[in-house]
């Protein structure tokens, strides 16, 4: 197994070559579009062209560059080929770091002292005690794992919410569409850290932000598809959202004339939340081309039928 194919339509993945073959310089690494990526074995992919894999005939292993496969499985057959992802703790600990960000814009109120400063408006906000301060972390995996882990330790009241149920120390935690309606009801800071999938595409809707309890804000660092962003408009523009911090979206970069940008209480950042290293990246992706070889199981497998 040699030739492996940086495919993305998106990006240029070009900058992967020289660090997988500092490692296997026997490795022969081409980038789409150029047409030698059809022969290869080994797919790495960022939004990769719609149809690709089913050209290609001698594919054996499907690699994403990042965290999340939506858009690697998005529009293509996979034929059963193993689909890998990136697990990092430095990708973990850079998320949890922007959630933590985010939890304390909300809780110490500086969204509502930086509104002030823009009119030079001198405010004490009244403070809340981090216990009394309740985060609903949508998803409990590499990510939400870590930060349910630590925000407890700082104090706040911390509640999970993932498919199958779990028990997380010091996690009060609901699960499937039965526990979501509880879970949001006792959430005030809701935290999107789940996969893209069918199941979860547009979950951050309407009917969400109505079982949240008046005045909640919501934090979507998942994909920009778990989003219905006219929901989370009209939720803001009625009152009963307070505000939200939103890393990613369904188009990236955002339109400049996107009402986003400029809706009150919303902060856009532009899908910075965390990233995986391109050597971390480039090592899981020849540690799996080495177990393809080896013969032996693959590190870091997406379950095909869940879709994460
Ligand atoms: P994992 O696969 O490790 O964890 C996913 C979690 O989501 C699990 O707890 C899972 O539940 C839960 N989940 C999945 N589907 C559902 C559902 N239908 N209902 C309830 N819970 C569900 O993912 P990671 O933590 O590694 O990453 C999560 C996502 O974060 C990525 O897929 C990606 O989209 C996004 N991301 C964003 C980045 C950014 O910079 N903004 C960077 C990196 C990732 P269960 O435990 O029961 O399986």
């Amino acid at each position: 197994m040699n030739r492996v194919a940086l495919l993305s339509r998106s990006a240029n993945l070009a900058y992967f070559q020289p660090l997988l073959n500092a490692v296997d310089p026997g490795l022969e690494v081409v980038t789409w579009p150029d047409p030698a990526c059809l022969r290869a074995e080994v797919a790495v992919c960022w939004n990769p062209p719609p149809g690709v894999y089913a050209r290609m005939p001698a594919l054996r292993l499907i690699h994403s560059i990042a965290a999340g496969v939506d858009n690697v499985l998005a529009g293509q057959d996979t034929r059963g080929l193993p689909v890998c992802r990136v697990v990092d703790p430095m990708l973990a600990q850079g998320m949890l770091q922007y959630v933590l960000w985010a939890v304390l814009h909300f809780h110490r109120k500086l969204d509502l002292a930086m509104a002030n400063q823009r009119q030079a408006v001198w405010q004490r906000p009244c403070q809340q005690a981090a216990a009394d301060f309740r985060v609903g972390l949508m998803g409990l995996g590499e990510l939400g794992g870590l930060v349910a882990a630590t925000l407890p330790g700082l104090g706040y009241a911390v509640n999970g919410w993932s498919r199958t149920p779990r028990d997380l120390p010091g996690i009060r935690m609901f699960s499937g569409a039965d526990g979501y309606e509880p879970f949001l009801r006792q959430t005030d800071l809701l935290v999107c850290l789940l996969p893209l999938t069918e199941a979860t595409r547009g979950i951050l809707d309407r009917r969400t932000f109505a079982a949240l309890p008046s005045g909640a804000a919501v934090v979507n660092c998942g994909r920009g598809e778990h989003l219905v962003a006219e929901d989370l408009i009209d939720a803001l523009a009625s009152g009963h959202l307070r505000g939200a911090v939103l890393d990613v979206f369904t188009q990236e970069p955002l339109a400049p004339d996107h009402p986003l940008w400029r809706t009150p209480g919303v902060v856009v950042t532009p899908h910075m939340a965390t990233m995986a290293s391109s050597e971390t990246v480039a090592a899981q992706v020849l540690a799996n081309i080495q177990r393809l070889r080896d013969g032996q199981a693959l590190v870091n497998q997406v379950d095909l039928a869940r879709g994460y």
